[in-house]
Formats: structure tokens, C-alpha cells, sequence
């Protein structure tokens, strides 16, 4: 995200400059509404990028916590944890898929998506095991991750890049084919199933049943990573399921605590007995806190149908950007599904930021053109609405202006 220069002038922090971050902090937040510490008041069209699944304040979720909190917050995995097998069971209910492993965060669940297809190619003989990363690909800042993805921005300064990556461009069978063709060492597919940081690019359903059948005749994992588009964000609870095709390997993260960190790497047949005792852990992953978090909001995703309120909401607020938007010069595209949007311009528009923010609306920018809205699934038709209402004027003001 590239935030604007600010010319307020402000004291040296202590917290280490990684963000541009706007001059603006946030103290509470109720529903898809949140207060800065002025007590100005914004529409959250971001959702703490496509986290707070539940809004802000939930009234079902914090009783919830707050009695977990009161219960067990952290153990360990030396220790059975009857909340991780709970919530393993309702992610392969809801996916068809076998069994998972939890850790914190989405770089985390990716990493551990690598490691098992690494694993997966060793166990086949295949002493240098590749993987087959995509063009525009978002899936982490860790060195691993970070060589998976495709930004150079996110790359510069911290190489050597890991090996073992070849990367093709989404949404072209005949390159993955080609290396299918050429490439004996190549054991995984990795893409995210709608590109997220990379500009809200979807793979095309037919492109992603193709990618499944080479997957089963090449012996590949198909991983997707549903980190950011995953949790019903599209209003299937994954994106890959408007394909109708079943990934071998999952990473989730972002919105399966409505905010308490949590990431999980979800595995089919082919990969779900990969990993055995000693082969990978994490501290914190798969605490009691994180574990009810994830039962919860997918609970209350399911008594709310809030699956439904992203596929109705998401299309109305797509089509009101649309219909807002339509014959503007500069707006390339408005496209993604549910209340994962992107609005492409033909130029750079991190300013939006603040303005939005000014106008008392969240929203992010990425890729540089890409205005992204993220909001919580609870959006309601009436803060479409109003999001349209705010952000299409932005938007031609914006391009208007030279
Ligand atoms: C955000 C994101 C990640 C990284 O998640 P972190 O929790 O920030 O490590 C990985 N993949 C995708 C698709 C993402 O959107």
C-alpha cells in the first residue's frame, strides 16, 4: 500500500517504518463502522483487508472470546486441543477436503503449503522438487513466500530468492502445459484462486478445472490459496468451489478469525499425510483462542447466512460502482466476486487513500491502480450504498483533475 507523504510532522516512532501508514488511529468499532481517536467516524470498505469478517464488536463473537479468554487462552501442541480437532472437522466438512494444520498468520499457512509439496516430490524421488508459481502472485513476505511472489517491489533488497519456482502467466494453460512438457522436477501448482494484492484478478473457472485434470494426469498438488478470497468472502465459503473443483492443498488465513490471527493449511488425500511428527510446527498456531475464534465465525457465518449477504451485497455494490462509473475515461475495469472488488484506473491512484479516509471511508490501494473494497461479510445494502455514494465521485474527481 502506498500511502501519501504527510507533511504534519511527526515524532521519530519507535515502531519500525514498514507501512505508509495514513495520520489516523482507531480506537473502536461497531458493525461495518468504525471512530478514530477524534471520534470521526468511517464506513469500513476494508475490513483490516479482508479480516474482520464479522464487522467490528459482533455481538456474537465477543461474548464468545470473552468466555475463551476466561477459559484458556494458549497451550501447547504438546497437548491434545479438542478446539483444533473442531475446527478441522467443519473446515473439511465445508471444503471436502481431509485434515489441517493450524498456524497464525497467511505467509505462514503458504510456507507450509511449500514445504508439503517439497515433501510430497521427496517422497516421489524427486530430488530437486519445483513448483509453479504465477505472474502478478501475492503469497507472502517471508523468503520463501516472498520469492513465491511475483512483486518486485516485495523482493527488492532480499535476495537470494529461494529456488524451485517457475512461474507462468494466470489464466494460459498452454505455459503451464509447456512445463509439464519440459520440466520432470515440477511437483505443484500454487496460485491464489482470485489474485488479491496483485489487483483483484480472478482465474477463470474453466482455467482452473484444466489446471485440476493435469494436476491428476502430472501427479501435481493443486494448491490454492484462498487466503484472501477464502471464508465466503466470494459468497461460496471458497472461490474455487464457483469452479467446482477440489484443491489438494488450502492455505487460509485473514478473515477465518474475523481478526484474531489465524492461518490454516488445509490438505486432500494426496497431501494430508505428508507431513508426519517433527516435520513442521509453530508455537502459537492452533491455540484455544484462534481455534474458537475460527468455530465461531463460522458459526455465525452459517446461523447469519452471511455467504448469501456477500453474493447479494458484493453484486450490488459492484453493479452501483459500475452503473456510477460507466463511460468514465480512466477506469479500466470494475471486476472480482462477492465483496472482493477491485476498480482498475489507468493510473496510479494511491492519493484515493486519504481522500477516502477525508470522505470517511476505508478502502486500499494495490498494485498501484487497483482501488480494492474488502468490507465485512455483514455488509448491509443501505452501506453499499453509501460506499458507491462516497467512493464514485472520489473516483471522477480524481481522474478529472490532472
Ligand atoms: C495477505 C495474503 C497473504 C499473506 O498473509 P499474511 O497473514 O499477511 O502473512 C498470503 N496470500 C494471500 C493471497 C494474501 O492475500
Amino acid at each position: 500500500m502506498n500511502a501519501p507523504e504527510t507533511t504534519q510532522s511527526r515524532p521519530m516512532p519507535h515502531v519500525l517504518n514498514t507501512y505508509g501508514r495514513l495520520p489516523i488511529a482507531l480506537a473502536h468499532g461497531r458493525g461495518c463502522w468504525v471512530w478514530d481517536t477524534h471520534g470521526k467516524k468511517y464506513l469500513d470498505g476494508l475490513g483490516g483487508i479482508a479480516v474482520n469478517t464479522l464487522g467490528h464488536a459482533h455481538p456474537k463473537l465477543v461474548p464468545a472470546l470473552q468466555d475463551q479468554i476466561g477459559k484458556l487462552i494458549h497451550c501447547s501442541n504438546y497437548y491434545e486441543v479438542p478446539l483444533q480437532e473442531q475446527l478441522a472437522t467443519k473446515l473439511c466438512e465445508l471444503s471436502g477436503l481431509s485434515g489441517a494444520f493450524f498456524c497464525s498468520t497467511g505467509l505462514e499457512a503458504n510456507e507450509g503449503a511449500l514445504k508439503i509439496a517439497r515433501k510430497y516430490g521427496h517422497d516421489r524421488g524427486i530430488e530437486r522438487p519445483e513448483i509453479i508459481v504465477y505472474e502478478g502472485a501475492f503469497h507472502g513476505r517471508s523468503i520463501a513466500t516472498l520469492s513465491a511472489t511475483a512483486n518486485p517491489k516485495v523482493q527488492a533488497g532480499f535476495g537470494p530468492l529461494v529456488e524451485g519456482f517457475v512461474r507462468v502467466p494466470l489464466n494460459d494453460l498452454a505455459a503451464v502445459e509447456h512445463v509439464a512438457r519440459t520440466n520432470p522436477n515440477v511437483v505443484a501448482v500454487f496460485l491464489e484462486t482470485i489474485q488479491g494484492e496483485g489487483g483483484i484478478h480472478p482465474s477463470r473457472w474453466d482455467y482452473l478445472r484444466s489446471l485440476r485434470a493435469l494436476c491428476d494426469r502430472q501427479e501435481w498438488l493443486l494448491m490454492l490459496d484462498e487466503v484472501q478470497c477464502g471464508i465466503g468472502r466470494t459468497g461460496k465459503w471458497f472461490a474455487h468451489q464457483w469452479a467446482g473443483v477440489v484443491p489438494d492443498v488450502m492455505p487460509l488465513a485473514k478473515g477465518l478469525g474475523s481478526g484474531v490471527p489465524i492461518g490454516a493449511i488445509v490438505c486432500g488425500p494426496k497431501a494430508v499425510n505428508v507431513l508426519g511428527p517433527g516435520n513442521h510446527g509453530t508455537t502459537f498456531g492452533g491455540n484455544p483462542l484462534a481455534m474458537r475464534a475460527g468455530v465461531e465465525t463460522l458459526r455465525i457465518m452459517e446461523e447469519d447466512g452471511l455467504m448469501a449477504n456477500a453474493a447479494h451485497v458484493g453484486g450490488l455494490l459492484s453493479g452501483g460502482l459500475k452503473q456510477a462509473l460507466s463511460g468514465v475515461a480512466g477506469v479500466v475495469e470494475v471486476r472480482g466476486a462477492g465483496l472482493m472488488i477491485g476498480i482498475e484506473l489507468d493510473r496510479p491512484c494511491g492519493v484515493i487513500l486519504q481522500r477516502a479516509a477525508d470522505a470517511g471511508l476505508m478502502l486500499s490501494v494495490t498494485a498501484d491502480r487497483v482501488i480494492r473494497l474488502v468490507p465485512p461479510l455483514i455488509l448491509s445494502a443501505d452501506e453499499a450504498a453509501q460506499i458507491v455514494a462516497i467512493l464514485a465521485p472520489l473516483v471522477r474527481e480524481f481522474l478529472a483533475t490532472p
